[in-house]
């Protein structure tokens, strides 16, 4: 459904995307997760059509979004992180009037209405106007205008950022309700949203990719994964029967249990647990991206050894996105990083990349909480793509 393949985004001698590739599959509900500055709204706005891209490219729903951008916007709704909506307007006029904008017949619109006031929770703020509304009604709102033209893709920039804990949780419930039916692209740096609305994630810094899969692959594959195992130290079976004391398969003892568990290939870092019961518990790491589970239940099979307890706990994804985001600023991405890039176009004369260096600068600074930098920002982008980016030769295969 939507296919990003080497993108990239230069702001002047700043690239703020960085060959950046993915994929999201019909009914994926992705988290496009990167802390503030790692390119999420960049990559987003490609996505939609808004920017064009510097290199690479980008399909949603078949559809290049730099050949074919309209046949892309009727397939997507997009709510850009801060959604422009018409405060004087009615919530039920501004709605209409998005649906008169994308072409709806009326009577369409009515009936898709019903949907979208259950979807976004909007029904007791239909008649009411905008500017009068709290963000967080705001955003469903922009939800709501999202979803107006009953698109299959949903691409959502930090949908719930200044909103406080009670209306972001309400905002990722509809979003969860939403992602049934659709495929949903939604960027964040809140990782307990992601946790809990999205089973996969791609993670961006400084521009790049740094991971993407499922959540428990990505919290798994970034770090040793921590086992503990509990093996009884009386009792043991032998073919499904428990043997009595004494037998040839006697009860282990906890050094005969640490060095079978050593024995199993990747695991490290031994520590013996107290307990409670007549036990023997070990703790140890496991290589990154291996699961040992079934290996350590077979062991313990086949010793006719009790399994009591086996814990695998991989990091927090929180240590994860701290591990693999650290130190992303935008000074790692400057002109250097360009000039020693063969494939982009980096052949502009020293005197450009002079006035595009201070220009990138002077936008950094702009880039405040207030809606009119990021619109001056968005508009130097866009002149930037009329100047170049977009014409064919701008864009790259
Ligand atoms: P995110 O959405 O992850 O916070 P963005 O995609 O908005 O990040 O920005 C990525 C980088 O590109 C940031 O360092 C930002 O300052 C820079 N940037 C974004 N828009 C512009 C622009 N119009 N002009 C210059 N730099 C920009």
């Amino acid at each position: 459904m939507i296919e990003a393949s080497s993108l990239s985004k230069r702001y002047g001698a700043f690239r703020a995307l960085d060959k950046v590739s993915f994929e999201v599959h019909r009914g994926e509900v992705v988290g496009f997760l990167g802390p503030n500055g790692a390119g999420k709204s960049t990559t987003m706005r490609i996505l939609t059509c808004f920017i064009s891209a510097s290199g690479g490219t980008a399909r949603v729903h078949g559809h290049d979004v730099f050949d074919q951008p309209l046949e892309v916007r009727k397939k997507i709704g997009y709510l850009p992180q801060r959604a422009s909506l018409y405060g004087e307007m009615s919530v039920w006029e501004y709605l209409s009037f998005v649906a008169d904008m994308r072409g709806l017949d009326h009577g369409v619109f009515k009936k898709r209405m019903r949907d979208i006031v259950e979807v976004c929770g909007i029904g007791q703020v239909l008649g009411k106007d905008i500017r009068t509304l709290s963000h967080g009604f705001r955003q469903r709102v922009g939800l709501g205008q999202a979803l107006v033209h009953n698109p299959p893709i949903l691409i959502l920039d930090e949908p719930t950022s200044d909103l406080d804990p009670n209306e972001k949780a309400e905002v990722i419930k509809y979003i969860k309700e939403i992602g049934k039916e659709r495929t949903i692209l939604l960027s964040t740096h809140n990782l307990a949203e992601v946790e809990a609305a999205c089973p996969r994630a791609i993670i961006v810094s400084k521009g790049r990719v740094v991971a993407d899969g499922p959540l428990d692959e990505i919290r798994t594959k970034s770090g040793r994964v921590r086992y503990v195992v509990t093996v009884d130290e009386q009792r043991t079976f032998d073919g499904g029967v428990e043997l009595r004391k004494g037998s040839k398969k006697a009860a282990p003892t906890a050094q005969e249990v640490q060095d079978a568990l050593s024995a199993l290939s990747g695991v490290s870092h031994f520590k013996e647990l107290p307990t409670d019961d007549r036990a023997h518990s070990f703790e140890f790491l496991g290589a990154p991206g291996t699961d040992a589970r079934h290996d350590i239940f077979q062991l313990c099979v086949q010793k006719g050894w009790y399994m009591l307890e086996l814990r695998r706990e991989a990091r927090s994804l929180e240590d994860v996105f701290k591990a693999l985001t650290k130190g992303d600023e935008r000074l790692d991405r400057g002109r250097k990083v360009v000039v020693e890039d063969d494939e982009d176009e980096a052949e502009e004369d020293a005197a450009e990349d002079e006035a595009d260096d201070e220009e990138a600068e002077d936008e950094e600074g702009d880039e405040g909480e207030e809606d009119g930098a990021d619109d001056q920002g968005e508009e130097e982008a866009e002149d930037k793509a009329k100047a170049g980016d977009k014409s064919p030769s701008g864009k790259k295969d």
